[in-house]
């Protein structure tokens, strides 16, 4: 890394993205890679040395398989006034909505997150809320992403008080 840039990131937030990957059966972390290169994110430097220019902590894939991309305390660029206090999760569908695979695993990301840094569920918003953007668009929005996490919270672990 070079010297006198100020990596840092705090996550008080957790912002969620989805991956358009319109008609593509995949977008691959190559491709997203490839994309957010394209933008001018600035890269983060792998420990071997190599530029990740993919702008999220981590990405759920179709599959439900989750991949880590930048260390949680390195900044992100996901939501430009969010990159240095939040942790940026990118869901991929071609449709838009939570599904059967990535349900679950999104679920348990996102509250081992609100575990780890006491981040209440008011803080868990959509890229749309913050900027003018398209991203998440589940299917009721990300109102009703959040009563999906309090009702698993709930589930699991009834006494948290990050539910609320
Ligand atoms: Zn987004």
């Amino acid at each position: 890394m070079k010297s006198g840039i100020n990596y840092s990131n705090t996550p008080e937030f957790i912002v969620m993205h989805y991956s358009q990957s319109g008609d593509r059966a995949w977008y691959s972390i190559e491709e997203i890679n490839n994309d957010h290169r394209r933008k001018g994110f600035y890269p983060y430097i792998t420990p071997n040395g190599r530029p990740l220019f993919i702008g999220y902590h981590y990405l759920v894939n179709r599959l439900g398989c989750v991949s880590t991309l930048r260390p949680e305390n390195i900044f992100g660029q996901h939501c430009a006034s969010m990159n240095r206090k939040s942790i940026g999760i990118c869901v991929e569908g071609l449709v838009k909505v939570l599904d059967q695979n990535t349900k679950k695993p999104t679920l348990e990301l996102v509250y081992r997150l609100m575990k780890k840094y006491q981040i209440p569920v008011n803080r868990v918003v959509g890229h749309g809320e913050i900027d003018n953007k398209d991203c998440p668009n589940f299917r009721r929005g990300m109102s009703g992403f959040r009563e999906t996490l309090v009702n698993f919270i709930n589930k699991i672990d009834p006494d948290s008080k990050l539910a609320n």
